[in-house]
């Protein structure tokens, strides 16, 4: 990214000298790059300043140029607050919008998924990971119902893309949000893949102006967030098997470390349809703050980074069955390109002597008499 904060600083947008042809070529290069890793065309991708920003504009620009043919969006209790919020704005425009419940282990049912598409429908958005509990929705099976009806399908790839083969034309995906610094980019960049064939959508725009980005979303390019982006997306695409495969085994030894170690432990999340770098784990009699508090040296989250200063236990876990004193003593772990294996020895020791420590203190244990 450095060169182009100082020394190639044009505009992309200006090709009428070179420093706005070479910024142009950089640009151009990172759009090839999140096109070869999701299989889209280089012009499909319009650049946004993160996720949010691209389920925003998938999400009120495709309700708002589809109204003509409808006014109802199904999505699903588990996404992603950046697709969540949006549909309760867009209730307020007059859209109907269904929720699909999940799971215990966080799945949606293909069948009440069909079953909730109507004439009315123009708009089905599901995220294909989770960002609590690493759950995948099944891309591919969706996109078939959604093509089959002619209804959009907007998926919320943020987690998936670069951990996960994605493939928009397989799945029939026809708008996928991205973001950069979930990928080991800068923060402030993401994408909104915008398929332009078959079917061509239709999007009305959030930001006007200049008419960047297909007239999607006007304004200068952030032109070294974008070639981090791409530059992201190049080397995910040549890691991300071999390094999803090492971090299921890491995963996997954590999640068996703390099964093996602790009893009244309840996994969450579906074990065969999830993401290889996520864990998340409810510690029964244990209050997940506590636990983070006292576990020095161990970088781990309550939940969503989104939502995790709000004291509230997680609306995912929620929605899986978990109560709320279940919900609360809940933690996730990410594991990522740069862990080691001592790191997740280390972690696993710290979460087991930490919660064993808590809950000597806690009444309600019923094994406390024997640690005590
Ligand atoms: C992080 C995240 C977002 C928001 O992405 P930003 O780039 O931070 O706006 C949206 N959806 C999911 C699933 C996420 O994990």
């Amino acid at each position: 990214m450095e060169p182009y904060f100082t020394t190639v600083f044009g505009n992309p947008s200006s090709r009428s000298h070179s420093y706005g042809m070479e910024a142009e070529d950089a640009v151009l290069g990172a759009r090839e790059a999140i096109g070869s890793l999701i299989h889209c065309r280089p012009k499909e991708v319009i650049f946004t300043s993160g996720a949010t920003e691209a389920n925003n504009l998938a999400l009120f620009g495709a309700y708002h140029a589809g109204r003509d043919k409808g006014n109802h969006v199904v999505t699903c209790v588990t996404e992603h607050k950046a697709v969540l919020d949006p549909c309760e704005r867009l209730e307020k425009q007059g859209a109907r919008v269904t929720r699909l419940p999940v799971s215990p282990t966080g799945m949606i049912d293909l069948d009440a998924l069909e079953a909730a598409l109507t004439d009315d429908t123009i708009l089905v958005s599901l995220m294909a990971a989770n960002n609590e509990i690493g759950v995948l929705h099944p891309m591919q099976a969706i996109g078939s119902l959604t093509r089959a009806r002619g209804i959009l399908f907007h998926t919320d790839a943020t987690q998936a893309v670069g951990k996960i083969p994605v493939d928009v034309e397989e799945a029939g995906i026809d708008l996928l949000s991205m973001s950069g610094h979930k990928m080991y980019g800068p923060k402030g960049v993401g994408a909104l893949y915008v398929r332009r064939r078959s079917p061509r959508v239709r999007l009305e725009p959030m930001i006007w102006g200049g008419g960047q980005e297909r007239g999607f979303r006007s304004g200068t390019l952030n032109v070294t967030g974008i070639v981090g982006l791409g530059e992201a997306c190049r080397i995910a695409a040549l890691e991300m098997k071999a390094e999803g495969e090492r971090l299921a085994v890491l995963r996997d030894r954590l999640a068996d470390r703390i099964f093996s170690e602790l009893d009244e432990v309840v996994r969450n999340g579906d074990r065969e349809h999830s993401l290889p770098h996520n864990l998340n784990v409810s510690f029964r009699y244990v209050d997940g703050e506590s636990l983070l508090m006292d576990m020095e040296h161990v970088a781990v989250s309550p939940g969503s980074a989104c939502s995790s200063g709000a004291h509230e236990p997680s609306f995912v876990l929620k929605a899986l069955g978990l109560d709320d004193d279940l919900a609360r003593s809940s933690i996730r772990f990410g594991l990522g390109r740069f862990t080691t294996d001592e790191e997740i020895a280390f972690a696993a020791d710290r979460v087991i002597e930490t919660v064993k420590r808590l809950r000597r203190f806690s009444p309600l244990y019923p094994g406390r008499e024997a640690i005590q």
